[in-house]
């Protein structure tokens, strides 16, 4: 099977159907990824049909959790180099999204790829989550946050919480710890106006990867105290 088809098989497996562009969008990020890579510290995983599988596929799950044709905003915290948020916008070009990362020079290089790929409705932002969660234009602004890899759950809902809207969600893509960091972090969901809604087990094609993810409701709207300050949730998580 060559990439492409790797790529448009393991789509299809999830739910979902890729175009012609679309492929050929994932396909050329993939190329600036192991370019830039070489400079910058963005990923560890150099395999080409490895990337398809546990960054881009891995990223789709999402599929799996939610209708996304229904979402019109999205926020990654902690994108990294663009997972899973600009994959999100290559696949439902439709989501106005915004990609946060607390390290600059990850940011040149997402903004090098929306530049190559001419995405639209899509931007950078250069900080920490705690910082802009204070922010009045991003509090309760989203239908959705989205994140991987970034924090246990009870710090991470305490990152991604105050970004979404009432009656939005968060989806935390997670492995096979979810049990206990949801031990951990349950009163921290709570606290910031969230509800574990469903759990949510979905495959990763063509690896042995199966991801759990945690899609969180927002039901009541997160007290101005939150997010603390940079550096407090990690020290001192809530619950
Ligand atoms: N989400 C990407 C992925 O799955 O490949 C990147 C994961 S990487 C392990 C964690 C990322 O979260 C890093 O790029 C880091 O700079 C970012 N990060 C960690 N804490 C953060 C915070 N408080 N605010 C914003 N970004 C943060």
């Amino acid at each position: 099977m060559n990439e492409r088809e790797l790529l448009a098989q393991g789509a299809l497996l999830l739910g979902i159907e890729l175009d012609q562009k679309q492929i050929n969008q994932l396909l050329r990020y993939k190329e600036l990824l192991l370019e830039w890579n070489q400079k910058l510290n963005l990923t560890a995983i150099t395999d080409d049909r490895e990337i398809i599988t546990k960054h881009f596929l891995d990223c789709l799950t999402v599929n799996k959790a939610t209708n996304m044709k229904d979402i019109k905003t999205l926020i990654d915290i902690g994108t990294g180099a663009g997972f899973p948020g600009l994959v999100i916008k290559i696949v439902y070009p439709h989501i106005d999204i915004i990609l946060v990362d607390a390290l600059n020079k990850r940011l040149n290089f997402l903004n090098e790829v929306i530049r190559e790929l001419k995405l639209e409705k899509i931007s950078c932002v250069h900080s920490r989550a705690e910082d802009l969660g204070k922010k009045e234009e991003y509090r309760e602004a989203f239908d959705m946050c989205a994140s991987r890899a970034v924090a246990n759950l009870a710090v991470l809902s305490e990152y991604t919480l105050p970004f979404v809207k009432q009656g939005g969600y968060l989806l935390a893509l997670k492995g096979q710890k979810l049990d206990e960091e949801l031990e951990q972090g349950s009163k921290a969901i709570q606290i910031l106006g969230g509800k574990l809604e469903e759990i949510v087990d979905a495959t990763v094609p063509f690896t042995e990867l199966n991801h759990r993810i945690a899609k969180i409701i927002k039901v009541n709207k997160t007290a101005k105290k939150y997010p603390r300050k940079a550096g407090e949730p990690t020290k001192n998580p809530l619950g």
